[in-house]
């Protein structure tokens, strides 16, 4: 038997690819930011004051971007240094044999990160770390930030894209977009043209991925579900659509999306947590 809080061994601290890996991405998305406001085909001529906004709702989507990032990585969803012993242990409680310890309702847990993680939603192969109870909120903002500034970004580079089918015929830029680097190895377009499709591409494509699964975690936070508890057809933790954004991201649900460091502490503490039997029970 090993100590029944467990959890918190050299082999669940956080591996450091995945960090050097969402660090990486951040940096892309900063430049190709950077190289479409600054050094890149840039924007159509606009006034000063449309400009200003411009910048200001880039460094608004940039912010809170890289501040969620921190936060996500920051926050540790595991069980490591939480207090399990003598907690219930009631229904909905399991053991757990690899981390040899008791384990709450919703825990799940995950080979990659090798730890259980409170209310464990899924791990996420490309910030490369379980999203769960204590890191949902900076996981949900930073979907929605990500799918904002890729979604800019793609608009931004518009008038680029249409003066380059102007120049060319569609095939050629339709070669472009959807095989920039064999159309450069074989000489066929410029480096600016190259650089221009691939951060096109890679835009659209963030945005959508990034977009799907905001629409996707949407739908299961008004729901008070897990990906896990959505694939088993579970709803015994929706307490109905406005108690479960609370419970999901704190009292102050409706402003957490504006500042990656607003305060709204959330209600629950990842180990127990309401049921739909108990709002049955309080209305009645
Ligand atoms: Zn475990
Ligand atoms: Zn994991």
């Amino acid at each position: 038997m090993g100590q029944p809080w467990a959890a918190g061994s050299a082999e669940g601290a956080p591996a450091r690819l995945p960090l050097v890996l969402t660090a990486l991405w951040a940096a892309v998305v900063s430049l190709e930011l950077a190289y479409v406001l600054v050094l890149g085909p840039g924007p159509p001529p606009l006034g000063p004051l449309a400009r200003a906004l411009q910048l200001a709702l880039a460094a608004f989507q940039l912010l809170n971007l890289l501040g969620n990032v921190g936060l996500f990585l920051r926050s540790d969803p595991s069980i490591r240094g939480v207090m399990l012993a003598g907690r219930g242990l009631g229904q909905g409680w399991a053991y757990c044999y690899q981390c040899q310890s008791q384990v709450p309702p919703r825990s799940g847990h995950c080979s990659a990160c090798r730890i259980c993680i409170l209310r464990r939603d899924h791990h996420c192969r490309l910030l490369g770390r379980c999203v769960g109870f204590r890191n949902y909120r900076p996981f949900l903002c930073l979907l929605l930030h990500g799918a904002g500034v890729l979604l800019h970004i793609s608009v931004l580079l518009g008038p680029a894209l249409s003066a380059l089918l102007r120049a060319h015929s569609l095939l050629h830029t339709a070669a472009l977009l959807l095989l920039p680097w064999l159309m450069l190895l074989t000489g066929r377009v410029s480096l600016a043209q190259f650089t221009l499709a691939f951060v096109m591409d890679t835009c659209v494509a963030g945005a959508l991925l990034c977009g799907a699964g905001l629409l996707f975690h949407g739908m299961l936070l008004l729901r008070g579900q897990t990906t896990w508890e959505w694939a088993r057809g579970q709803h015994s933790y929706d307490l109905g659509p406005c108690h479960n954004l609370q419970a999901a991201l704190g009292p102050r649900w409706a402003l957490v999306w504006l500042w990656p460091f607003l305060a709204s502490p959330l209600p629950g503490d990842g180990i127990t947590f309401h049921t739909t039997a108990d709002v049955g029970l309080m209305a009645s």
